[in-house]
């Protein structure tokens, strides 16, 4: 029997990061993924086709709307060939993957494909497509299983037209009207995509607000960046239930006045959240603990309730993001080989990819005033920037709280072109606890969208913005 340091089950960004900094750190370790491809949700049906499809349907929208006033003149027909789209696609998926595979074999760590599930909590069984076993032997074990599309217990997903971001991510016609149950981040991306290829996109989410966990600020101008390219959102809205009828999707919903609103369309992407996911992998037989809501329970250390077993990413709480997975991978095989890593979830990034793009990182609003902390506003919109108006991106604002008594910034949110990168200069500034004034003073490249970050930063500090 093959006998490791550490087993890694899953291989998504969390668990193939883990595997990659056990490795560097001198350990034995092993990869098991179920699947045929490594990478998991992110880098086959998550992060990464959605990216690849947003930036080609985006060219496309560029093209029919904004290519005229730009002075470029397309002669003919501008026609969407969705087959090329999905393949190009498929194309930047199997690099990605094909990238994990030259890393795994670069860092000596060894792959199993099937699926793992505990014998004990140093013994884990491999059973392969075929229905064959292995079994190997685990000094430690990380739980990287990640999460599953979740649904409501009256919709019948039939992959088919009534379809999870995964099927969204691969259709084979454009939807001529797509009913989205769920405005948070993977839903209004995939929407936007099928808006910008012509589809009619209706929204219905249940709470006042679409991308609720973001700031209410960034929920709204979303909203109507999205309503001027057409979509719509019904808000406040009760699904109560989904029905097929040959190519023809019927949901019924309840509107803020408790009254029944019916919509109709050819697709209906349920985009309700996503479950963490443990199936197969026999977690009792090891002494690991699943919570009632499906996540492994964990300590401070990310250490389960058998003490060599680890879990870490979408299986466990927190938000459900690729970066936060890797943060945890790293923090783990730290912990493993005795180190005393540190992780921020303060200081963990929330971004939408839609366009004009949104960006989060620290306190927002409600948060602040819950937690009765005294601050300072500063906000300063897109539009007022040079850079935004040469490129036409008009729509978002920068704005950024800092604390009344100190200056420390304690929240900075984002809408604009490009903002999913931006973020990260606020992220730096948080990491070293900048104050607003730090910022201000900071020279910043002109023109870019990140002179909204220094105009927000003045903005904060005395109503001192130069340029509205
Ligand atoms: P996963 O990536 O879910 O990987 C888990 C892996 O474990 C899978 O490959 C699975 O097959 C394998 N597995 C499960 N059980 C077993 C078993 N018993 N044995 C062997 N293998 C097993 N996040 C971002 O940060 N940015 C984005 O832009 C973004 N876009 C997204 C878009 C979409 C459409 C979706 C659905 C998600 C997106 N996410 C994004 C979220 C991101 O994909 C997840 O947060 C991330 O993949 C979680 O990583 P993980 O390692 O915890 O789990």
């Amino acid at each position: 029997m093959n006998t490791y340091d550490v087993a890694v089950i899953g291989s998504g960004p969390g668990g193939y990061v883990a595997a990659i900094r056990c490795a560097q750190l001198g350990m034995k370790t092993v990869i098991i993924e179920k699947y045929a491809t490594k990478g998991g949700t992110c880098l086959n049906v998550g992060c990464i086709p959605s990216k690849a499809l947003l930036d080609s349907s985006h060219h496309y929208e560029d093209a029919i709307k904004n290519f005229e006033e730009h002075g470029i003149d397309i002669s003919g027909e501008v026609k969407v060939n969705l087959k090329n789209m999905m393949k190009r696609k498929s194309g930047v998926v199997d690099q990605t993957t094909k990238g994990i595979d030259f890393l795994m074999d670069k860092n000596n760590i060894e792959s199993y494909q099937g699926v793992g599930s505990f014998k004990d909590k140093t013994h884990i069984i491999i059973t392969d497509a075929d229905g064959k076993e292995t079994e190997i032997e685990a000094k430690n074990t990380i739980i990287a299983t990640g999460s599953k599309p979740s649904s409501l217990p009256f919709i019948d997903i039939d992959k088919e037209r009534i379809i999870t971001s995964t099927e969204a991510l691969s259709l084979k016609e454009i939807p001529k009207h797509l009913i989205m149950i769920g405005g948070g981040v993977i839903g209004l991306e995939l929407g936007q995509v099928y808006r910008r290829l012509g589809a009619e996109v209706t929204v219905l989410e249940y709470m006042d607000r679409i991308i609720p966990g973001m700031d209410k600020d960034q929920s709204k101008e979303l909203m109507k960046a999205m309503k001027k390219q057409k979509a719509k959102f019904m808000l406040s809205h009760k699904v109560k239930s989904v029905e097929r009828n040959g190519d023809e999707i019927t949901v019924k919903a309840d509107d803020k006045n408790g009254k029944e609103v019916e919509f109709k369309g050819d697709y209906c992407l349920v985009s309700v959240g996503r479950r963490p996911f443990t199936d197969g992998l026999n977690a009792e037989k090891a002494g690991v603990e699943i919570k009632e809501n499906g996540k492994v329970k964990v300590n401070e250390k990310l250490q389960t309730t058998a003490d060599n077993i680890y879990a870490i990413g979408d299986v466990i709480e927190g938000l459900m993001l690729a970066h936060k997975a890797e943060e945890e991978g790293t923090f783990v095989a730290e912990v493993i080989s005795g180190q005393k890593p540190h992780i921020d979830y303060n200081l963990i990034p929330n971004v939408v990819y839609t366009w004009p793009e949104v960006a989060s990182v620290g306190k927002n609003e409600e948060q602040l005033k819950e937690d009765n902390i005294k601050y300072n506003t500063g906000k300063f919109p897109m539009r007022a920037l040079g850079r935004s108006r040469a490129s036409g991106d008009v729509d978002g604002f920068v704005k950024i709280f800092s604390d009344k008594e100190t200056d420390e910034v304690l929240g900075v949110h984002m809408v604009g072109a490009r903002v999913a990168d931006l973020i990260a200069e606020a992220v730096t500034a948080m990491e070293f606890r900048a104050s607003a004034e730090d910022i201000a003073r900071m020279s910043h490249a002109h023109p870019t969208y990140a002179e909204a970050v220094k105009e927000a930063a003045l903005a904060a500090t005395g109503d001192r913005a130069l340029h509205i």
